[in-house]
């Protein structure tokens, strides 16, 4: 279904939800950021929403085709929180919840065929963020729309389920998608140049500059070897601004029983034995 497609591209976000300090809040206000803690060659940025209540809802995305093996995206997001600029909006607040997600970040480049025998592929399953605005869940809807519109007329006028892609490049989220194309393969070029081009792209062009940049390589085949990389030392966290995996897993409010058999199981012994 991938067929003539660039290689998909992946990335992970984490989020948090903290209550703050009335005198830190701004409600309504958006802060996005790129690169720190991550070096220029590794993609990757922030969001900070400030919602209602005293909350913000903060977190990090990177992409999963950095080069260090011994990078941990989860370490990087609580790193971001100490910077000063950060640190001082969550200070004396409260982290009240926590979560994490693949993201599929290859966009139109790399959309698979969206449709076969009795199935048709909706919102991130097929790959319908908006990467640049890690904004994905009116595109799902949409596109969920349309599939819907699609199986009523297949079920009534036996039309074809293939009809579903015409449709959903004719729809205003291809149109989305479209625009926001250049911006992931261009930080490919690291993270000065992927700024200046996406200023040039998304600001004076509005995403319709003449040509499609495309996706390389896929993901894993950016990673370097472990010893020719440099070991990252993460700091330890400090329970107020930065926490460890447990305590925020805790906090996803995940269900499943204690004694749930492991689902994922390695096959391959030459890794059982790393
Ligand atoms: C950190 C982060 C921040 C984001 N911020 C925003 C934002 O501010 N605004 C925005 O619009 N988008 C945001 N997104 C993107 C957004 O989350 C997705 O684009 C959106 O959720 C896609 O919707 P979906 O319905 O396709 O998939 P999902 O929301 O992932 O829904 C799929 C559902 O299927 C369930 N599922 C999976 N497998 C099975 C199975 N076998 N059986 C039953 N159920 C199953 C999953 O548990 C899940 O609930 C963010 C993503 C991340 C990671």
């Amino acid at each position: 279904m991938d067929k003539g497609k660039n290689p998909q591209q992946y990335g992970i976000g984490f989020k948090e939800i903290w209550e703050i300090d009335e005198k830190n809040h701004t409600e309504g206000l958006v802060m996005h950021t790129a690169g720190w803690p991550l070096d220029n060659n590794t993609y990757g940025g922030s969001f900070m929403y400030h919602a209602e209540n005293k909350q913000v809802f903060l977190g990090y995305v990177i992409g999963l085709d950095y080069q260090n093996p011994h990078l941990s995206p989860f370490d990087e997001f609580q790193r971001f929180k100490t910077h000063p600029d950060i640190k001082k909006i969550i200070e004396g607040g409260k982290r009240i919840s926590y979560g994490a997600r693949a993201l599929i970040e290859g966009g139109i480049q790399s959309l698979p065929q969206m449709f076969m025998p009795g199935a048709l592929l909706v919102g991130c399953d097929a790959g319908t963020l908006n990467m640049p605005k890690i904004k994905g869940s009116h595109t799902a809807m949409k596109s969920g729309m349309i599939a819907a519109e699609t199986i009523y007329e297949h079920l009534t006028k036996n039309i074809n389920l293939s009809t579903y892609e015409q449709k959903f490049k004719e729809s205003w989220v291809y149109k989305e998608l479209y625009e926001a194309r250049n911006v992931k393969p261009s930080f490919s070029w690291g993270l000065i140049l992927g700024i200046l081009f996406t200023g040039i792209d998304q600001i004076l062009f509005r995403g319709k500059l003449p040509f499609t940049l495309k996706h390389k390589h896929a993901d894993h085949e950016a990673l370097k070897p472990a010893d020719k990389m440099p070991k990252i030392d993460y700091p330890k966290p400090d329970n107020v601004i930065t926490f460890d995996k447990t305590s925020s897993v805790y906090l996803t409010g995940t269900i499943h029983d204690d004694n749930q058999p492991v689902h994922l199981k390695l096959k391959d012994l030459l890794f059982k034995n790393l």
